[in-house]
Formats: structure tokens, C-alpha cells, sequence
């Protein structure tokens, strides 16, 4: 993954860091977080900032076409390690 030119900072005054979104309506578009956010012990700010531009309608329906082709093969991976293959 390429590293932004620019890291934003957020409410807390850390670095954010860049997530992936992995939602219908945003696959595989990136963005800035607090970077506490997967920490349990200190609350996140709410910090949000988007890194790549809004997704096409076409490059939506074409990444979770890619997406679903994605998980059924790892699905039937699975299914095959379980039947000891
Ligand atoms: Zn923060």
C-alpha cells in the first residue's frame, strides 16, 4: 500500500491512521482514523477524514463483484480443509 503524502492529525494531535473501508458502499476506499481506535483502554476522538476520492458507481459494482468472487472461493478453501482435502 502506497503511504499518503500528507497524514492528517487528529482531535488527540497523534498521527491518524489509514484504514480500508470494507462497506457496500465504499469498498476497498481508504481512509484517516484516530489511531486509538483499536485500543481498549483509551477512547478514540472522532476524527474521519477520507483519503481516496468517492468510488464510482462502476468501480463500486466492479469491486464487489470482486469481492463476493473473493469470498466464495474462500469459502469453499474452507470447506474443502474440512473435509481434510
Ligand atoms: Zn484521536
Amino acid at each position: 500500500m502506497e503511504m499518503p503524502e500528507v497524514i492528517p492529525i487528529c482531535y488527540c494531535g497523534n498521527p491518524a491512521k489509514l484504514n480500508m473501508s470494507w462497506s457496500n458502499d465504499n469498498p476497498g476506499r481508504r481512509f484517516f482514523e484516530c489511531k486509538k481506535f483499536s485500543n481498549g483502554f483509551q477512547k478514540p476522538c472522532r476524527f474521519f477524514s477520507w483519503f481516496d476520492p468517492p468510488l464510482t458507481p462502476h468501480a463500486r459494482v466492479v469491486l464487489l463483484g470482486l469481492l463476493k468472487k473473493v469470498k466464495t472461493l474462500e469459502d469453499a478453501r474452507k470447506r474443502e480443509e474440512k473435509l481434510g482435502f
